[in-house]
């Protein structure tokens, strides 16, 4: 029985294990170490994950799941969610619950239920690979992920057949990946630049703790972003060149996306490079365009230089957070594909003053940190191991007279960590106390999220402010919250564990477990 570390990324996914003291990054049959976190319907039941998925993609979009992880957790009104809804190919609907689902070919899934395939896939490849079987993971989330996400990613472990030994923050992975142990007090920077998204986080490691101490993030600013810059520029060029246009045309726009990406990973070892697409565009005669052009990085730079400023503006947004500068930072990591590309790496180093770490290769270095905890969290020796303490990412409120949010928990507070706060009731003869949980900055309950509610009855008929209720949140070491309510005259107790409003019942989680028609 085997623990392996999976970083479930937005477009790409890698699986790790120690064995014998060392850490071993799986490849599937073909070689190959991340896979695309992309999930294939075909017809019947079958279903398909990674690469082969991914191909799926060109001919059959809207049948093809990609990005499930901007939507797990997340209720189906979020501005986030409309935003993936413009951009889908495949049906995104509301589930019962007002939680958000997918829908293809008719059958409607939960965002679990599809990254459930994701880490199936994760889990026979470590498995094929090994020889073991694997049953345990340690699997990685964004810092910024509230207690929704990291419930349904917790979910999605169950449906795939593993037992989330720990849900860990990406940073904090990286940081274990390089090595970082408790001793020397120090902060690091760690600079995560995917294919859809930007994350920055700032860690102290300190004598016992190794703190996750601020975080902000671009949920829609990636390596895509890039490509689709060049595209445009590709595509003005093609316009002038032919006199066509083609500005509504999907086709034309894929075929220019994917050579921009082509071009950017060529342009990351070369500093100048010819870029062809053989038949770009075909006409109701039959008649065919092909496109050329040459782009050297100078060209390539004046085009995404607005997007390289805007994460540099990202993580002066979380230094400032931190109360802290780009210089008194003692370490950069990088993380995400995107950060191969040397002007990111040059854009890196002169804002924050010294060379990033770059040592460990940034597609794999947060499933490399999991699986290092997951070792940790599993082996049998009390050896010493990291104390791993991350922060909050939001502010945990309860709702007060007039929809206000009272904060019981700052955000970036250690956890795991309890607050409790006295509350007097608010009308005279009041038999019971709505306990309404929310996540977020705003002074408003209704522009928060709200995480779940309980009611503490049969509380003693008296004058208003003469009962005290204590309401006491505590935060697990997961990031899960428990909440407990007791009011002072009769001690009577309500505690609950925050069960997402938009989060699966056991009842689905096993239902959806049970599906095993997968062509791998
Ligand atoms: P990730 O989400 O971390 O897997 O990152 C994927 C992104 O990294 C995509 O936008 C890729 O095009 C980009 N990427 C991968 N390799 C390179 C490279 N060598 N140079 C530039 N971008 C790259």
């Amino acid at each position: 029985m085997g623990a392996v570390g999976i970083d479930l990324g937005t477009s790409n996914s890698c699986v790790a294990m120690v064995r014998n003291g060392e850490v071993e990054v799986f490849a599937d049959p073909e070689g190959r170490r991340t896979q695309p976190s992309v999930v294939a319907f075909g017809y019947g039941k079958t279903v398909v994950v990674g690469h082969k998925a991914k191909k799926q993609l060109l001919y059959a979009p809207e049948n093809t799941v990609v990005s499930v992880k901007r939507l797990i957790g997340r209720r189906s009104g979020s501005a986030e969610v409309a935003r993936v809804k413009s951009q889908s190919a495949f049906g995104i609907t509301e589930g019962e619950n007002g939680d958000v689902r997918v829908r293809v070919q008719g059958r409607v899934y939960s965002p679990p239920e599809i990254s459930a395939h994701v880490l199936r896939h994760m889990k026979k490849i470590a498995e094929d690979a090994s020889g073991e079987v694997v049953d345990q993971a340690v699997i990685t989330v964004p810092a910024y992920f509230n207690d929704a996400q990291r419930q349904a990613t917790r979910d999605a472990a169950t449906i795939a057949g593993l037992t989330a030994l720990r849900i860990l923050n990406e940073p904090t992975a990286a940081a274990l990946a390089y090595g970082f142990k408790q001793g020397k007090r120090q902060h690091i920077a760690v600079y995560d630049l995917g294919g859809g998204t930007f994350d920055v986080s700032i860690l102290k490691i300190d004598d016992d703790f190794f703190e996750v101490v601020s975080t902000a993030g671009d949920t829609f600013l990636g390596g895509d972003d890039f490509d689709y810059a060049a595209a445009d520029h590709f595509l003005t060029l093609f316009q002038k060149q032919t006199g066509l246009v083609l500005e509504d045309s999907r086709s034309v726009r894929m075929k220019l996306r994917d050579a921009a990406e082509r071009a950017k990973v060529a342009l990351s070892s070369s500093v100048e490079v010819d870029v062809h697409v053989p038949s770009l565009h075909r006409n109701a005669d039959g008649k065919e365009w092909e496109f050329r052009t040459r782009v050297n990085r100078s060209l390539y730079a004046s085009w995404v230089m607005p997007l390289v400023q805007r994460t540099l503006e990202v993580c002066d947004e979380a230094l400032k957070n931190a109360g802290m500068t780009a210089r008194t930072v003692d370490h950069v990591l990088l993380v995400g594909g995107m950060t191969r590309y040397p002007m990111i790496r040059e854009a890196v180093e002169l804002h924050f003053g010294k060379a990033p770490n770059v040592s460990i290769n940034p597609d794999e270095v947060v499933a490399i940190g999991a699986a290092i905890q997951a070792n940790n969290l599993t082996r049998l020796d009390d050896g010493p191991s990291s104390v791993l303490l991350d922060v909050t990412p939001q502010s945990l409120s309860v709702r007060t007279v007039g929809g206000f949010c009272e904060v019981l928990i700052p955000r970036n507070t250690a956890i795991p960590t309890e607050a409790t706060k006295v509350f007097s009731t608010a009308w005279d003869q009041q038999a019971e106390v709505r306990v309404a949980v929310y996540q977020g900055e705003s002074r408003m309950a209704a522009d928060n999220e709200l995480l779940g509610e309980f009611v503490l009855d049969d509380i003693p008929l008296m004058p208003r402010g003469q009962v005290r209720v204590r309401i006491t949140f505590e935060i697990d070491t997961d990031g899960i919250v428990h909440v407990r309510a007791m009011d002072d005259k009769l001690g009577k107790e309500r505690s609950i564990k925050i069960e997402a409003k938009s989060g699966l019942s056991q009842e689905e989680i096993h239902q959806a477990a049970n599906f095993d028609d997968i062509d791998f």
